[in-house]
């Protein structure tokens, strides 16, 4: 049976309750972890530290991952209160709006640099500074889609950004494998979020999107807090270095022209 019970979780990118990453966290807390959450900054705060006390989650931390300060400290924090990590979760990704729109070929080097630090380097610094406190090994889970594999409209900048995101999990797991720290990554099918809200047609794209999956439907948030959960957990001890899809099938894919 999956169990997490005595082990302690870090899940970064609750911004509310429809979060991937708050999901995670409701449902790896439900199989016994304790669980700290981190949010962007002072806007999520209530929110997130509402979300936290409801759910008796023990941390929850402001963190902008784009400042190397506020990754140390929750670093720091978490190490203070457990004095050691299991498992890592990171459920961050940002591309300016008007990088989601219009043409890809049109993308600015500042539009460019901003969604591959946010959304792809993060991983790196989070396992650089996270690696150490998993003394008796760990799991880094991060979420991608599979915008990073073929071209979705209006994906846009994006998808470099999770290619970038999956070699970094190939990159991480091969350097940590010895240190017994696994590193896969979620390829999740869309779901309504906050994120998801900013990409133009996304509504669209879902309806299409059940319409042409294998299993005829959409995935669920809950769906994809499992198969985290599942890649945290020792019952995915031989898995590392993969892109697992929670999509329904959507990826496997070619023309759609059945009825
Ligand atoms: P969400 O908006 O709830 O989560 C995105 C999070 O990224 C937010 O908490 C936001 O505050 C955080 N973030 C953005 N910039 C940040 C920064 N500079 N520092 C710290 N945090 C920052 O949406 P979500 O759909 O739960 O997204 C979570 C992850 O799942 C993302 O990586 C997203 O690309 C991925 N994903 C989402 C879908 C989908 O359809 N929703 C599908 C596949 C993958």
């Amino acid at each position: 049976m999956l169990s997490l019970s005595g082990r302690v979780g870090l899940i970064f990118g609750v911004a509310n309750q429809r979060s991937i990453a708050w999901a995670a966290a409701e449902k790896t807390a439900e199989y016994g972890a304790s669980v700290a959450v981190t949010y962007q900054g002072d806007r999520l705060a209530r929110t997130v530290d509402a979300l936290a006390k409801e759910s008796n989650l023990p941390l929850a931390l402001p963190c902008d991952v784009t400042r190397d300060e506020d990754i140390d400290g929750v670093f720091e924090s978490v190490s203070e209160r457990f004095g050691r990590i299991d498992f890592i979760v990171h459920s961050v990704a940002f591309a300016p709006k008007e990088a989601l729109t219009g043409r890809f070929t049109e993308t600015s080097r500042t539009q460019f640099q901003e969604t591959m630090d946010i959304s792809a380097y993060s991983l790196v610094k989070i396992a650089q500074r996270g690696a150490p406190l998993m003394s008796s090994g760990g799991a880094i889970v991060a979420m991608s889609y599979i915008g990073a594999e073929r071209v979705i409209p209006n994906y846009n900048v994006m998808g470099p950004a999770k290619a970038a995101l999956e070699a970094n999990i190939r990159y991480l797991a091969h350097e940590l494998g010895p240190a017994k720290i696994r590193v896969n990554a979620v390829s999740a099918g869309p779901v309504r979020t906050l994120a998801a809200a900013g990409i133009p047609g996304f509504r669209t794209m879902l309806s299409k999107t059940a319409e042409v999956t294998p299993l005829r439907r959409n995935i669920t948030t809950d769906e994809v807090a499992q198969s985290i959960a599942f890649l945290v957990s020792d019952m995915s001890s031989g898995i590392t270095g993969e892109i697992i899809h929670v999509d329904a099938g959507f990826h496997i894919q070619g023309a759609s022209l059945s009825s």
